[in-house]
């Protein structure tokens, strides 16, 4: 089954088909048209713009929110504590990562002892993460 709704100034009266009351011309009204697949044509209904709300709402209260499993990454199952000690490990790593490229875009040469001190720290925390959650696609 598929449904069309559309909104439309009321042009001619026609009859509401859930309070079964009188649309006026010149009301808001709710045009909904039916594609049934047991029918030979589609129909249409139309109601008062406020009667096709209270439906809405009605329907979504009988029927009420549940959320869906969102896709994308599955959240590491980790404790609080060890969620904390990746993060900071994380970022350290993003800040170390970060100098060595400044180092080496400012003076290569110079620098390449202060980088080779920098990546053995980076080495350790990509010992240290392991522990808590393993290494970041990312990373490798
Ligand atoms: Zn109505």
């Amino acid at each position: 089954m598929l449904a069309q709704v559309w909104v439309a100034w009321c042009k001619k009266k026609s009859i509401c088909k859930t309070c079964n009351e009188l649309i006026l011309s010149g009301l808001p009204m709710v045009y909904v048209r039916i594609r049934d697949t047991n029918r030979p044509y589609p129909y249409t209904m139309r109601k008062h713009l406020h009667c096709w709300l209270a439906d809405a709402i009605d329907w979504l209260e009988k029927n009420p929110y549940t959320r869906v499993n969102s896709p994308g990454r599955k959240r590491l199952q980790l404790s609080d504590e060890d969620r904390k000690i990746r993060l900071k490990l994380l970022r350290r790593r993003a800040l170390l990562v970060f100098r060595q490229r400044v180092l080496a875009y400012n003076n290569p040469k110079l620098a390449a002892d202060k980088i080779g001190k920098m990546q053995e720290k980076v080495d350790i925390i990509v010992k240290d993460i392991c522990k808590v959650g393993g290494v970041p696609k990312s990373w490798k």
